[in-house]
């Protein structure tokens, strides 16, 4: 995965205080392998990599992060912003009803999302109506009708070989598309329903007939929003094909569907960037409620194959306080931690969730980890009692916690005083240890850029 790859490519980084072009162009490299594999188009990978070492050569180390992790921030960020930041919603009419147009492949899952999205949509109070205008495969009108029923809206569609809409002057030909559009809104309007959902027809390749179909039925109702659905799982391919759409018919949103396949999806990102249309949707399954709103930061991890990371990074950020940071990091070098520091470390550290999560992520907590990987939660809240039986002086100068110091403070935090003894030892040891290794390493914060 992305996130090993990036391991592996800047394990030595660890603590620098400042982005190297070397680094960047590494770590770009690893990012640019893993979009690709994302099927996000070469063009928009190589405009979206240049901007990234653009900013990543302005940046400043944060104190939380060490130098991949900073990368990997600044790509994730990008990648949000591009991918539509906000979410954005559906444009009703002034005037209902609105007007929603489904156009895409054969097979995108124009009909399926017809369904998923009337749904939705009556949840939240409106009234929609779906129309039938898929008269090319056979079955499909049938199909709407099935979906219809079960998201709990009705259908207008053409009765086989007879006129449709059954009241006089809306009765049209079965057998064309652009007709029955225009009907199923009259009716509509006529019955008031608020929105109306006009499903298509596509075919299995881009073809002009078909484009000139979809672009009959949009000048017939004048859709509010016209919805280009998209199969995940097509890759690459999604970007021609959004391409023609986005020429031929023109489209005011984006839906994906498919993502509960294994595709990273890279796709959203290209065609996002192609054609400049928000993703709206994304649909992930058969069933009805598999099916939200799109929300950018979530494809945005998928893409990179890293949400564990990106949350992770998050939380150090969130957490890590740089000025105490630093001044815990000078001390650290100088081997004069505190007992107090040691305990604010600990619950700096602690604030993050469960230790296991969280070993190596912060930089201070490399060293810090040593000293507590014997340590669960549960043993943890002990040590924190113990300090917390301390006396200020105790915990800066643990030098002076003599046997009855000792036997107070375990009395006092209900522990054992071996327990206390084995805390103390435990504290010089990783003092010394931390020292030497901040000696060694460097320290993020101890040797920080100070402009
Ligand atoms: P249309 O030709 O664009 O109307 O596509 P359909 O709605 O008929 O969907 C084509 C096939 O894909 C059907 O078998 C659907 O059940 C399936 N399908 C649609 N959306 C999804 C989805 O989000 N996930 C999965 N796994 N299958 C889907
Ligand atoms: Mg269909």
């Amino acid at each position: 995965s992305l996130s090993d790859r990036l391991t592996g490519a800047l394990k030595d980084l660890r603590g620098k205080g400042k982005l190297t072009d070397a680094d960047i162009d590494r770590t770009c490299r690893e990012i640019r392998l893993a979009l690709l594999d994302a099927d996000v188009s070469l063009q928009v990978v190589r405009s979206f990599i240049a901007r990234i070492k653009e900013r990543a050569k302005g940046a400043e180390v944060s104190g939380a992060l060490n130098p991949a992790q900073q990368i990997v921030k600044i790509v994730n960020e990008e990648l949000v912003g591009i991918l539509g930041g906000e979410t954005r919603r559906i444009a009703f009419a002034k005037t209902p009803p609105t007007v929603i147009m489904l156009a895409g492949l054969q097979g995108a899952g124009k009909t399926t999302l017809a369904g998923k999205l009337s749904a939705w949509l009556t949840k939240q109070g409106h009234t929609p109506l779906l129309v039938a205008c898929d008269l090319q495969r056979p079955g499909a009108v049938s199909q709407l009708q099935i979906v219809g029923e079960r998201a709990g809206t009705p259908v207008f569609a053409p009765h086989p070989g007879t006129s449709v809409g059954g009241e006089g002057e809306l009765g049209v030909s079965a057998a064309d598309p652009v007709e029955v559009a225009r009907a199923g809104v009259a009716e509509a309007r006529a019955k008031h329903h608020d929105i109306v959902i006009v499903d298509t027809a596509g075919r299995l390749g881009i073809d002009e007939e078909l484009m000139a179909q979809a672009a009959g039925i949009r000048d017939a109702v004048q859709p509010d929003e016209v919805l280009f659905v998209v199969d995940a799982m097509i890759g690459q391919d999604a970007v021609t094909t959004a391409e023609a759409f986005a020429s031929g018919v023109g489209f005011t949103g984006v839906v994906l569907t498919k993502l509960d396949g294994d595709a990273r999806g890279g796709a959203a990102l290209s065609i996002r960037e192609m054609t400049g249309a928000p993703i709206m949707f994304a649909s992930s399954g058969e069933k009805l409620e598999e099916f939200d709103t799109f929300h950018p930061d979530r494809m945005a991890s998928r893409i990179l194959g890293m949400g564990d990371v990106l949350s992770l990074i998050e939380q150090a950020e969130e957490h890590w306080d740089a000025t105490q940071a630093e001044a815990a990091a000078a001390k650290i070098t100088q081997g004069e931690l505190t007992l107090e520091d040691f305990l604010e470390q600990m619950l700096m550290i602690r604030k993050m969730g469960p230790i296991g999560n969280l070993l190596g992520m912060l930089p201070g907590a490399g060293q810090m980890k040593d000293a507590l990987s014997q340590v669960d939660d549960k043993q943890l809240d002990r040590v924190q009692a113990i300090i917390r039986g301390m006396t200020p002086a105790e915990r800066d100068n643990p030098k002076i916690i003599n046997a009855s110091r000792r036997l107070r403070i375990a009395n006092g935090s209900g522990v054992a005083v071996s327990e206390v003894n084995q805390l103390v030892d435990r504290f010089y040891e990783a003092r010394k240890m931390m020292a030497a290794m901040s000696g060694r390493m460097g320290m993020p914060g101890a040797n920080r850029r100070t402009n």
